[in-house]
């Protein structure tokens, strides 16, 4: 039965001919408050989620922690209690699919084992919430390419939680070769990793996107591609490990050169054996590095001119969210767009086909 009443009826006549002649937004948007800051919900409350950006999104200007998908009843229960999460915004890995009717949710952050990012990065996307998805953004272009399929599809944002890129001296050193301040690049190298003291865990295992390269090698790899500005076109890469008990079958160790398209050589290395952090980018006319390159906090460099670059930044996590809700919010470009996932992994295939035989592989 039509409740409105004639006076109403006019009213909303009024209303969306009014709207339509000042080419004003649909009336659904015009119900909703202008929003400020976007709410998120983590899915995987693990090491990342808990000590970095939970605690990152307290301090966040342009969204907040809204909501979680956790397996872990009593994970559920500390974070509702710590950050005063609504019983409403709490979802276990089954009922992640009706976030869809959450208005509080706008972005769904995928923090889960690495396998584990195309299938749940899909489910967010098909539920109509923009998709953050932690590095690297899936084991093969194929499911980078249905992720970006879905978010097209659903007319949302997909961006990667490729920290660095958002890191200020970091950002120097991309603009030194964008404007070749110390003369065109000629050869970079970049190694990353740590000691992988954990023996049993996903990091280990071939089925969920373990390993070295999917880990650690990414950022080395992204260093390479933001330092010389191009897309590598031949791949020579060796694969070796120290503890065959515990890295059956996953990279413990992978070196990787990388030559691109001007000329620039690229060496690169990674490792859960031993602890490394350093790029140095060797130009025309003089040189640049960071060291560490990747780590939390504390990126601090030198340049051959005397310059230090040491730029405070209080929470990568936290810069790299706001980065990204904002440029949401005002629907301006990613810093890191899901193709720029997508570029990595094309060359990872490429680098772990080459290790098979340490052959050289064109792209
Ligand atoms: P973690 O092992 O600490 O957490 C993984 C979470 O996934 C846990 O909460 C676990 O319960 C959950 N999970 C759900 N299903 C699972 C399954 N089948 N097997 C195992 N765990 C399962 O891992 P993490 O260090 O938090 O890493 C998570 C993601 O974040 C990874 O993709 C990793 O590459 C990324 N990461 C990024 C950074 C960064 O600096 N950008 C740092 C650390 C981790």
């Amino acid at each position: 039965m039509n409740q409105q009443t004639p006076a109403r009826r006019r009213f909303i006549k009024q209303v969306i001919l009014g709207a339509s002649a000042l080419a004003l937004p649909p009336l659904n948007i015009l119900a909703r408050p202008a929003r400020e800051r976007l709410g998120v919900a983590l899915v995987g409350l693990g090491r990342y989620s808990t000590h970095l950006l939970a605690p990152a999104l307290q301090r966040t200007k342009y969204c907040y922690l809204a909501g979680i998908v956790t397996g872990t009843p009593a994970k559920a229960e500390q974070w509702k209690r710590r950050y005063g999460i609504p019983d409403r915004n709490i979802y276990d890995y089954q009922s992640m699919d009706k976030i869809a009717d959450n208005p509080d949710i706008d972005v769904v952050y995928i923090v889960l084992p690495n396998a584990m990012h195309a299938e749940y990065a899909i489910r967010a996307a098909n539920a109509g919430k923009h998709v953050w998805c932690e590095k690297p953004m899936a084991l093969t272009v194929k499911e980078c390419e249905a992720m970006l399929k879905a978010c097209q599809d659903n007319k949302v944002k997909l961006a990667i939680g490729y920290r660095m890129q958002h890191e200020p001296n970091t950002q120097a050193v991309i603009r030194f070769g964008k404007e070749r301040a110390y003369g065109p690049v000629k050869s970079i190298s970049a190694a990353a990793g740590f000691y992988y003291n954990r023996t049993d865990h996903w990091r280990q295992k071939k089925s969920m996107g373990g390993g070295a390269m999917y880990d650690m090698g990414v950022y080395s790899l992204q260093a390479a591609r933001y330092c010389s500005g191009e897309e590598p076109i031949a791949v020579t890469a060796q694969q070796s490990t120290n503890r065959p008990e515990v890295f059956k079958d996953v990279d413990e160790t992978m070196t990787f050169d990388l030559e691109f398209p001007s000329g620039i050589k690229a060496h690169c290395k990674t490792s859960f054996a031993m602890s490394m952090n350093s790029l140095h980018v060797d130009c025309e006319k003089g040189w640049y590095q960071l060291e560490p390159f990747q780590k939390y906090s504390g990126i601090r460099g030198s340049t051959s001119d005397g310059k230090t670059l040491d730029a405070f930044l209080d929470s990568q996590q936290a810069r790299q969210m706001d980065d990204d809700a904002f440029a949401i919010l005002h629907n301006q470009p990613l810093l890191v767009p899901g193709e720029e996932g997508l570029r990595d992994i094309r060359v990872v295939e490429t680098i772990f086909s080459s290790a098979k035989t340490g052959r050289r592989i064109v792209i």
